[in-house]
């Protein structure tokens, strides 16, 4: 119920943004937004950007570092961790959490007295539609 909460205050490009990432269902860059909002009037960088920072923000989507791309969240976030599987072949994302992994790294940042904010973590590979092709 709280997501519906934090989308209700959002502004009417970044629920135009947010929905074109879940029509999508893959991991789009800004550029692949702006092409896919341009009948809805929404073409200026800034305003893709500015609308993106927002969604990430209220933990609506995630921003994949070695794909320069964003992605909508699958789920309601427990965990502070979060990892996503993404296929090198069919470019697929798979979002996991872990509540093991989330311990291991909330354990090594107290240990280190880093003030964790956020973990995104991004494992490459093959999926197992592309693991079965490729033998
Ligand atoms: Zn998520
Ligand atoms: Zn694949």
């Amino acid at each position: 119920m709280k997501e519906m909460t934090v989308e209700r205050q959002l502004n009417a490009n970044e629920k135009l943004v947010l929905a074109a990432l879940r029509r999508c269902g893959k991991p789009a860059s800004a550029y692949d937004l702006i092409d896919d909002l341009k009948p809805d009037g929404v073409k200026a960088p800034p305003t893709i950007y500015r609308a993106l920072g927002k969604l990430i923000e209220a933990g609506l989507v995630h921003r994949l570092e070695s794909l320069n791309a964003f992605v909508a969240c699958s789920h309601a976030h427990r965990c502070k961790a979060v990892a996503f599987a993404v296929c090198d072949d069919c470019g697929t994302v798979d979002e996991f959490e872990s509540k093991q992994l989330s311990g291991i790294l909330q354990g090594w940042a107290e240990n280190a007295r880093f003030r964790l904010r956020q973990t995104t973590l991004e494992l490459r590979g093959l999926c197992a539609v592309c693991a079965e092709k490729s033998g």
